[in-house]
């Protein structure tokens, strides 16, 4: 039954890939034919259209929001929400598609939503971003809820944001509701080490990587693309443990030191300056030069699509860890891998964000806090965890990785809803 005109709705590049991505995975795994079908468009799909009060006297723009659950056999659905001004329908899906079997790869109990605003956040004043959030979390209402759909920041959102939907959401249900959101202030009941999570939760997977390659991780080589959320605690973990961060860079450009960097010092100036470039006496190289440096562990943490087929015959690490959504192209990945260089997929190495995510929410919900060393411990065990179970896979069936992540995803998901069967 399944035909491109089954997914058309969703058409986008991104939307085209993940599903290309999701039906060579199924195909591998034989997946029955009626799961297939039913997990290549999203279960529900809500566009809105609504008024937006500018700063400016008599000013009112119409804008877009999006908000996709792509599946709601797992529990809630959980996803980020992205302020940008070409985010769309198919992206939007996409990016819920990959939220599905991410959970599913860590062992989460939630399917894949995400949502979206079509506008530019740079451009806002405060009041403004406050208005709209209220706005579009009202137009999305009767969707999202703790045991409904769960919301998180993205790109162009932050925790001040997440603090207004969870306050218009409130205000609605009558009673104070904060498990609405994720990624919240800690003040309204948002999880300690959040903003660290991804970075750490990266790095958690270090030590076993190291010892399934049979190399050693203290003195490692690390190269960093992306010095913000992601970037900065990765960095900041690999050097805890004892590796040597060798080079970071951000937008402002690319810094290089083969003796290590003082990652807090860093960071400092990072936040003083707006960026990295400058930083003492480090060498300044080009951003390509960055991604070609010979070195153990390289984590792109910036943007997708960085490592493509033009540039990963020049990539030297013996490791790359997917900090960033969607980093290497899918020709990359392939060159690669026969290149004998070992990836771990974003969908496993990132995972780290929405576990202590869901951390949070399972705390909002029993309005019962964990301490930071617990989050982390935690954190710790159930990538390790979904590290170990992707790994089998690996070995055992000769794939990649991220083939192996997909299909420890794809197959969970596949036996949910064959255990839940079909209503009526
Ligand atoms: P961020 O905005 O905090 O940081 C992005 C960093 O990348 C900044 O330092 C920016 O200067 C830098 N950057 C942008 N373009 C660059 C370029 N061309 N070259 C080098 N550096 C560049 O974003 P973030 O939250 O750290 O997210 C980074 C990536 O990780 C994104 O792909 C995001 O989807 C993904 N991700 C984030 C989380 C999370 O919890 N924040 C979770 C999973 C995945």
């Amino acid at each position: 039954m399944a035909d491109d005109t089954m997914s058309m709705e969703w058409d986008s590049p991104l939307y085209r890939e993940s599903l290309a991505q999701f039906e060579q995975v199924a195909d591998l795994i034989s997946l029955d034919a009626n799961i297939k079908d039913r997990l290549r468009t999203p279960q529900r799909s809500l566009v809105v259209t609504f008024p937006f009060r500018r700063d400016e006297y008599g000013r009112v723009d119409t804008v877009f929001g999006y908000r996709v659950q792509h599946l709601l056999t797992m529990g809630p659905t959980k996803g980020g929400i992205r302020y940008a001004p070409d985010v769309n329908l198919g992206e939007v899906a996409a990016l819920a598609m990959l939220m599905t079997w991410k959970c599913a790869i860590v062992g989460l109990p939630f399917g894949g939503a995400k949502g979206g605003v079509r506008v530019d956040p740079t451009a806002f004043s405060r009041a403004e971003a406050q208005r709209v959030t209220r706005r579009y979390t009202m137009e999305i209402i009767n969707f999202i809820g703790p045991d409904q759909d769960i919301p998180a920041p993205d790109l162009g959102t932050n925790e001040q944001v997440m603090a207004w939907l969870m306050d218009t959401y409130s205000t609605h249900v009558g009673h104070s509701e904060p498990a609405v959101v994720t990624g919240k202030p800690p003040s309204l009941g948002g999880s300690v080490a959040r903003r660290e999570a991804t970075g750490r939760g990266l790095v958690s997977l270090v030590p076993a990587v190291a010892s399934h390659l049979g190399m050693a991780y203290e003195g490692a080589r690390v190269v960093v693309q992306g010095f913000g959320n992601v970037g900065r605690y990765a960095a900041l973990a690999a050097a805890e443990i004892g590796c040597k961060v060798v080079a970071v860079s951000d937008i402002t450009g690319a810094i290089h030191d083969d003796r290590g960097f003082d990652i807090s010092a860093l960071m400092r100036h990072a936040d003083a300056e707006g960026g990295v470039k400058g930083y003492r006496d480090a060498d300044e190289i080009t951003p390509e030069a960055l991604l070609g440096l010979e070195c153990e562990f390289l984590i792109p943490a910036a943007v997708g699509g960085v490592i493509s087929a033009e540039n990963a015959a020049d990539i030297r690490a013996r490791v790359i860890l997917e900090g960033a959504n969607g980093p290497t192209t899918t020709e990359a990945d392939t060159l690669l891998t026969d290149g004998g260089v070992f990836v771990v997929p974003d969908v496993l190495a990132n995972a780290g964000g929405v576990t202590v995510s869901y951390f949070e929410w399972v705390q909002d919900l029993q309005n019962y806090f964990w301490s930071e060393s617990e989050i982390v411990g935690r954190l710790r065990e159930i990538m390790n965890r979904a590290f170990s179970d992707v790994l089998q896979i690996a070995t055992s069936r000769g794939v990649s990785m991220r083939t192996a992540a997909l299909i420890k995803g794809i197959e969970r998901v596949a036996s949910a809803k064959l255990a839940r069967g079909v209503y009526p």
